[in-house]
Formats: C-alpha cells, sequence, structure tokens
C-alpha cells in the first residue's frame, strides 16, 4: 500500500494529456497540441555554448545545494535591473525549476493545517503541492468574463490561517495581469493577517501591455513579506533545463529552504546552472522575439477562437494561453478527451485548473499550428451545437 501522502494528490493533466498525444504522434496520428506550456522556441545558441563550455571546463561536481554564487549573483543582478528589487545573495537560492524550488518553499513553511490563499484559476501544482506538504488550499473567485480578483471573496478568505497569500502575474492558465490596486490590496491583506505573499513571476516577460510589476516593488512592507519565485524555463525556452529561484527578504525563509535542499537535491544539475548565468547576463534579445511572436500568436488564437460559436474568449494580457469559455453542457475533462480524440487536437481542461467549462490552449506553438488546429476545433464545435 503507498502513502497517504502520495493518495492526495492526482496525476499532472498537463503531463498526462501531453504524454498521451506523444503516444498518437508515435502511431502516425497528426496530432496538434495546444496543451503543455512550453516555448516552441529553442534555447539560445549562447547558452547552449556555456553549457558545452560548462562540461569541457569540467564544471560538473556538486556544487552549494541552492546554486553557485555566480548564479546567485548573476540573479541578484537581474533582480535589480529588471525588477528595481536589491536582495543580498543570502536572500537568493536556485532549485530545480519554477515547480521544484514552490514545493521547497511551502515545505519551508507549512504546518499541518495551514492555509495557502490561492486565487481562480490556477496552475494545477500549486494546490497539490500545498496538499503534499501538509497546508490547506483556499480558493478565491474570481470574475468569470474578466478574471480579476474577486476583491471581496478575497478579502473573507483572507484569516489568521493564512500562511501564504499565492499570486501569478501574469497568470498560468488565463493570461490575466493583476493592476496596481489588486496587487495592493492583496498586500494590505497580507500585512493585516501577517502572512506571507509568494508571488509565481515566471511568465513576467510575456506581457501585450503594460509591463507588470512585482508585488514586491509596492512598499517596504510588501517586499519584507513577499517571496519571489522565478526560472529560466519559460523566459529562455529552457523548460527543459530545470532552473529556477527564490528571493525573499525573509532570510530565514532561505536558510530553512536550503536546509532542505541540502537533503533533497544536493544541487540543481552544474551545468544548466552555467547555462542559466549566461541566460541572466548574456544578450536579451531572444525575450523580446519570444514577445513579439507570442503577441501575434496570441491576437490570430483569440479571433479564431471567438468565431468558433459556443466559445468565447477574453483577450490575455500575458503569459501564453488562451482561456476560453464553453456552452456545451460537458465536463471539460470530458471534452479535452473527446477533443484528442476525434479532433486530434490537445487542449487542456479548465476543471483541474479550478474552472469548469473552460478549456486552455496555450499559443507558444509554431504560427502554422494555430489556424490548422483552431479550423479543427471550429469543425467539432459545429458537429456539436449547442441545442
Ligand atoms: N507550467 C506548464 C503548463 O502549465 C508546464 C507543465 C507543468 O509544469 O505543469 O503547461
Amino acid at each position: 500500500m503507498v502513502s497517504s501522502r502520495s493518495r492526495l494528490v492526482q496525476p499532472s493533466v498537463t503531463f498526462g494529456l501531453s504524454a498521451k498525444a506523444k503516444t498518437m504522434k508515435k502511431q502516425g496520428i497528426d496530432v496538434i497540441s495546444f496543451g503543455i506550456g512550453e516555448p516552441d522556441f529553442h534555447t539560445p545558441e549562447s547558452v547552449k555554448q556555456a553549457a558545452r563550455d560548462a562540461i569541457d571546463a569540467n564544471k560538473t561536481g556538486y556544487t552549494p545545494s541552492i546554486g553557485e554564487p555566480d548564479l546567485r549573483q548573476a540573479i541578484k543582478d537581474k533582480l535589480e535591473k529588471e525588477n528595481g528589487l536589491t536582495y543580498e545573495l543570502s536572500q537568493i537560492a536556485a532549485g530545480n525549476g519554477g515547480k521544484g524550488v514552490l514545493y521547497h518553499i511551502f515545505l519551508s513553511l507549512l504546518d499541518p493545517s495551514d492555509e495557502v490563499v490561492i486565487i481562480t484559476p490556477y496552475w494545477v501544482s500549486y494546490p497539490e503541492q500545498v496538499r503534499l506538504c501538509g497546508g490547506v488550499p483556499v480558493f478565491v473567485q474570481c470574475d468569470p468574463h474578466t478574471f480579476a480578483i474577486d476583491s471581496e471573496d478575497l478579502k473573507a478568505k483572507v484569516s489568521a490561517k493564512t500562511r501564504i497569500i499565492l499570486i501569478n502575474s501574469p497568470s498560468n492558465p488565463c493570461g490575466v495581469v493583476y493592476t496596481e490596486e489588486q496587487l495592493r490590496l492583496v498586500a494590505d491583506l497580507a500585512q493585516q493577517h501577517n502572512s506571507y505573499i509568494l508571488s509565481d513571476e515566471v511568465y513576467e516577460h510575456f506581457y501585450y501591455g503594460e509591463k507588470p510589476r512585482s508585488i514586491a516593488s509596492l512598499h517596504e512592507d510588501a517586499y519584507a513579506r513577499t517571496i519571489i519565485v522565478n526560472a529560466v524555463s519559460k523566459t529562455y525556452a529552457m523548460t527543459g533545463w530545470r532552473i529556477g529561484f527564490v528571493a525573499a527578504a525573509d532570510k530565514e525563509v532561505i536558510a530553512a529552504y536550503s536546509r532542505l535542499q541540502d537533503h533533497t537535491q544536493s544541487n540543481p544539475c552544474s551545468i544548466a546552472q552555467w547555462a542559466a548565468v549566461e541566460a541572466y547576463t548574456g544578450s536579451q534579445d531572444s525575450v523580446t522575439v519570444m514577445r513579439d511572436a507570442f503577441r501575434k500568436r496570441r491576437d490570430s488564437m483569440v479571433q479564431l477562437l471567438n468565431a468558433i460559436p459556443g466559445l468565447h474568449c477574453a483577450t490575455p494580457e500575458g503569459a501564453f494561453y488562451c482561456f476560453p469559455r464553453y456552452e456545451l453542457a460537458m465536463p471539460s475533462l470530458q471534452l479535452a478527451e473527446q477533443l484528442l480524440e476525434e479532433a486530434h487536437v490537445v487542449v487542456m481542461p479548465g476543471e483541474p485548473f479550478g474552472l469548469e467549462g473552460y478549456l486552455r490552449l496555450s499559443y507558444a506553438v509554431a504560427d502554422e499550428h494555430i489556424p490548422a488546429g483552431i479550423e479543427r476545433l471550429h469543425a467539432w464545435f459545429a458537429a456539436h451545437p449547442v441545442i
């Protein structure tokens, strides 16, 4: 019998559907995937070269568990330059991708029954990680059309039991970028109830309007209680390299994080760390190229989705996902399965992201896949009219 802890969580739908689509492709089926979220771009050449150089220079042994000082310095400089935030090296730790970093933060902060306030819709792994660490996810509603935080619900859900308020702006899966007013409300409530703010900023460079602001930059108190998580994965098309980081003003948090990581991981891959140093310190041109491409793809996907009868898609302001609402009376898990089986298109169901009746489509895919894939969806929905 496996542990009760392992039985607490569901398999990841992002990885599950992606694996199923890969199997279908291997069988020769022409599947178009808007599934798992990762840039279709390759890792920049200079970053790959830095990894080759690291191997040639035999930088292949253990590193400090929270990362080489060079990497943490590169992260410190990035935070100063791009976010206007000053940290010491002792306030920064690297880890095994954004996901690994988040897990170790929850392990560092949560005691049994501590609550983590999560805004709907949310990335699938947040509640599962919280449960694995003994915490209790508490969900806050959003506006079903704009995905703005429901302020009244947020005020009602944050309490003395709240250990962390978690925000992700730009957001996966709906692409919302929170306004300064919303960030101020989060910061005020965190101050009132003395909770941490966990700010997942992995999509910070993918915005199509105003540049998103880190909640830590609002004021002194927000800075003091915010824990920033970020990664090279999306920004530099490095999803498989697994390098993420945490920055927190509260040194105790980083010390706890570091103790845990000593025993769980030894260190994030040494070669990937040197690649990440180049990503943060080298040319940033690839980021602009991706952002411009994603903006065009977003515009075309939103337009094509809204032309499908029974689908309604708000224009995402950031990240690289569309999150349309559909009118069919069918659970999203079943709809996603049927679209894969019958239309050979991978989409993510909204339900594991906390909003039933929605689908998530990544537009970080090759240009030509957008019209071709949406055409298949259009034909499928036309054959399944809402009655
Ligand atoms: N974060 C991406 C997504 O939501 C990658 C998959 C994952 O880590 O769950 O598709």
